[in-house]
């Protein structure tokens, strides 16, 4: 498979976790080949597919390996040095490693690395810091708010009394209107962040407008974590109470969540005297989760590691240039841009003026090897599996080493394909096959210019030599 490791680069010697990580490599082919040529196909798709997806990135082949550790086969329940099982002695250095690099990456004084999802992370710290029935005050989803943030759909809107803030006529976050429902309900927890935003958050501000009302301000910056870790991005850290984050979309790490606090790590908690950072502890374990997951431990702790080298920088930088550009050139062809740009790696798509819906673009586009998804809008008239927007972002275009010179073709890709795209209802259409075969052709000529890091046909050992940030170059 493509992802075999190559071998260990200390002194021509395999280690045991690569031998082990090889063998079972050579393993999956031989007894599973229906599985291995799934995941192989898989591999091929994303290196020949123009990816625009938002909320993802591509994890160095490092941080998958450690994914794939036998660390994995560890079961303790519990933290560094105090699990409710033997043989921790590894995993615990391992999490310890994960929790100073995260506090390392973040400037925060607390994190904790346990949690499984952003989703669960979420729960854990609304769940600690708000009664049963009482407020939480939080993004509305179709303005770009995450359904954890006290979606109906969601638990958090069962469980708690959300109330929901929203836009103003701009595409801006309405932070008088964030001050004025504060005012009126009180809320136990503020959520800043977003999933679909693409202008720059004032968590200052959200947490003038917390401390006016004696609410918890939570920061939820799964989206943009990688633009904080690099300054892209202002960080949330010492302005909320606690803050929280995805660690596949932007940090190139495995699926899962970190909990994060700066300098109110020891602030009280709800019951006047818990401090935050040991109420977060409890909060994941035993509140929510039961075992950690190892492995994905050391994957976050590989990737933690990455976002503080120069590459990492770099391709933060590239993300955000890439994203103005890209903007800018939808808004010269006439595309509804919402906001009129952005400041961070997101552009959002208003469809419907066109006659298309955000299904039928997503499909269409699908068709010609481009991914970006479609996207409930403010104002949106159609259902969430149909939506009025689309979403794209330029995470992965960054990665792969492309510059707003690119962007120019991306946007004239995307153009084109929804210019020729017909639609027949809000799901069905028809996409002209001469243009679809054209841009399938560029998109694969693009791909193969500027190839995702990971899909470099190296000679086995190639990376032997390079100082170790090197390997992880673009991340
Ligand atoms: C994606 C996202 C989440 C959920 O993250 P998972 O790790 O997929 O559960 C939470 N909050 C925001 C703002 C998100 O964009």
């Amino acid at each position: 498979m493509t992802f075999a490791p190559e071998p260990a680069v200390t002194g021509g010697q395999e280690t045991s976790q690569t031998r082990l990580l090889r063998r079972g490599v050579d393993l999956l082919c031989r007894a599973d080949p229906e599985l291995a040529a799934l995941l192989d196909a898989e591999v091929d798709h994303q290196a020949a597919t123009l990816a625009m997806i938002a909320s993802a990135s591509a994890a160095d082949p490092s941080v998958l390996a450690a994914g794939g550790a036998a660390l994995s086969n560890v079961t303790a329940e519990g933290y560094p040095g105090a699990r409710y099982h033997p043989g921790a002695v590894h995993f615990d250095a391992v999490e310890r490693l994960a929790v100073e690099r995260a506090k390392e990456a973040f400037g925060a004084q607390y994190a904790n690395v346990q949690p499984h999802s952003c989703s669960s992370a979420n729960f854990s710290v609304l769940s600690a810091l708000i009664p049963v029935g009482g407020v939480l005050l939080g993004l509305d989803l179709d303005a770009g708010g995450h359904l954890t943030h006290g979606s109906p759909a969601s638990v958090t809107g069962r469980h708690f009394s959300a109330v929901h803030y929203g836009l103003d006529e701009h595409g801006h976050l309405d932070y008088d209107s964030v001050a004025d429902l504060a005012r009126a309900h009180c809320p136990a927890v503020i959520v800043a962040g977003a999933s679909a935003y693409p202008r720059v958050i004032d968590f200052a501000r959200f947490r003038a407008i917390a401390d006016s009302v004696g609410a918890y301000l939570l920061a939820d910056i799964s989206h943009i974590a990688g633009l904080v870790v690099t300054g892209e991005h202002p960080s949330p850290i010492d302005h909320a109470h606690i803050t929280t984050t995805s660690t596949y979309k932007q940090l190139g790490g495995p699926r899962g969540g970190l909990i994060l606090s700066g300098r109110e790590h020891r602030a009280a908690g709800p019951d006047g005297h818990t401090p935050l950072a040991r109420l977060m502890q409890q909060a994941v374990f035993p509140r929510s989760q039961g075992t950690p997951s190892p492995a994905a431990i050391a994957a976050k702790a590989r990737a933690l590691d990455l976002v503080t080298t120069p590459e990492f920088k770099d391709t933060a930088r590239r993300i955000v240039e890439n994203a103005a550009a890209l903007a800018a050139a939808f808004t010269a062809s006439g595309h509804h841009v919402l906001t009129g740009g952005t400041d961070n790696h997101m552009v959002l798509l208003g469809v419907l003026h066109r006659g298309l819906t955000g299904v039928v673009a997503e499909r269409a586009l699908e068709e010609c090897g481009i991914l970006a998804n479609r996207n409930r809008i403010p104002g949106d008239t159609k259902p969430p599996l149909v939506a009025g927007g689309l979403r794209l972002g330029t995470n992965l275009l960054a990665q792969r080493g492309m510059g707003p010179a690119e962007m120019a073709a991306c946007a004239r890709l995307v153009d084109t394909v929804l210019d020729a795209t017909r639609p027949d209802g809000d799901t069905a259409y028809h996409l002209d096959p001469r243009v679809r075969d054209g841009v399938r052709g560029e998109v694969a000529e693009l791909c193969a210019r500027f190839p995702l890091p990971f899909a470099h046909d190296e000679p086995a050992g190639a990376f032997a030599g390079h100082p170790p940030h090197e390997t992880g170059a673009r991340l």
